[in-house]
């Protein structure tokens, strides 16, 4: 976008349409992640001519577009995950929201879509929720996710900054990522793929990053790893655990002291609300925990020589899906490499320190702490 006035819609020209059959709720043992959706859904239209027209809430339903829409040919889409949770108190709380809003400003800003004030998505996306408050589970480890999006809708072929845009926001209901307590992943640390690299889009949420990652998942499925760790140059230093961002527990090799090394965020790395979140309060803890926080690369045969020299004590990926997902093996040219879970407990899936950032952050989401991370929208 050019001009020097911030385009945006606003909350206050919200229009309303309630669906008249709602679906019944389901069952929580039975709430599959992104698999069913909301009553509702938000759309908001945008055209170059005219700029974003009212923000409209109206029933979940099909997407009208014309097959030439520029979405379907070269990839104009990018999206955000964030989730809804409900206090013991019954309200209702936004984890650091904003963060989501200007990380799909950027995301959309570098694929030539529009933006819009973070502010009035918020407003818009707090008077949804009030409309599917009976969607948001009250359990802890339950919520409502969001999953705002933008794509171009331009009907025609042509390569350029899209000339129409729809924005729209689809809510499902999850349940806890570890139902049954963590579970630990392995991971194959991929040489033949890279998900990211400089001046790429890898530090944004864009839909084109994400299809090319499923076949080297499924050749790491094929070998018996979860989820790909990725790796990028000649030196293979680690960017990100799948679709989350990378955390290691491990002793400084010259000082001998604990830190938790995560890498900065240097173009190949999402920006992720709870790596930015697990930084903070890491940092904050440190007089009581002595463990220091930072962001540096780490490269695999950094890795292999601290695995060799009982170094690593603590290894996970983070990202909002799951909070922090412990990872206990890596695959790396052939060789497995081990990574320890927790010396004190044979049979926990995660360390003291993971489990310690998971339930901080819980405690935050759902309103046990009062922290300013958490939002109370009502
Ligand atoms: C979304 C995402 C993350 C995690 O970001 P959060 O804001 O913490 O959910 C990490 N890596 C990738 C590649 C992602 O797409």
């Amino acid at each position: 976008m050019t001009g020097s006035k911030l385009e945006t819609f606003k909350h206050t020209d919200l229009k309303i349409e309630v669906t008249k059959d709602r679906k019944p709720l389901l069952p929580e043992n039975e709430l599959v992640f992104g698999k069913h959706f909301t009553d509702h859904m938000i759309t908001i239209e945008y055209t170059s001519e005219s700029g974003w027209s009212q923000p409209v809430i109206k029933p979940y339903g099909k997407l009208e577009l014309e097959p030439c829409a520029t979405v379907f040919h070269y990839g104009f889409e990018c999206f955000e995950g964030m989730k809804a949770y409900r206090d013991a108190e019954g309200h209702v709380r936004l984890f650091r929201p904003e963060m989501n809003m200007d990380r799909l400003n950027k995301s959309s800003s570098r694929l030539g879509l529009p933006t819009f004030d973070p502010e009035e998505l918020i407003k818009v996306i707090v008077e949804f929720l009030r409309i599917e408050d009976r969607w948001i589970p009250s359990k802890r480890g339950y919520s409502l996710y969001l999953r705002p999006t933008m794509i171009s809708t331009q009907p025609s072929l042509g390569v350029r900054a899209p000339s129409s845009a729809l924005l729209f926001v689809i809510a499902s209901p999850v349940g806890p990522y570890f139902a049954t307590g963590f579970k630990a992943v392995s991971l194959l640390a991929s040489t033949d793929y890279v998900r990211s690299w400089p001046q790429g889009t890898g530090d944004c949420k864009v839909g084109g990053n994400y299809a090319p990652c499923v076949k080297p998942q499924t050749i790491a499925a094929q070998q018996g790893y979860q989820q790909n760790l990725w790796l990028f140059g000649e030196d293979h230093k680690v960017t990100e655990a799948g679709t989350m961002n990378f955390f290691m527990l491990w002793k400084n090799a010259d000082t001998g002291r604990p830190e938790l090394i995560t890498p900065p965020l240097n173009g190949l790395i999402l920006p992720g609300v709870t790596r930015n979140s697990i930084i903070e309060l890491v940092k904050s803890w440190e007089p009581e925990t002595g463990i220091i926080m930072r962001e540096t690369e780490v490269t695999m045969d950094e890795i292999i020589q601290a695995v060799a020299e009982n170094r690593v004590l603590e290894m996970f990926g983070a990202g909002t899906a799951c909070i922090v997902s412990p990872i206990k093996r890596i695959g790396f040219n052939g060789k497995d490499l081990d990574i320890p879970l927790d010396p004190s407990d044979p049979h926990s899936e995660a360390g003291p320190l993971t489990k310690k950032i998971n339930d901080a952050i819980m405690d935050i989401q759902y309103g046990v702490v009062k922290h300013p991370f958490s939002r109370v929208v009502y």
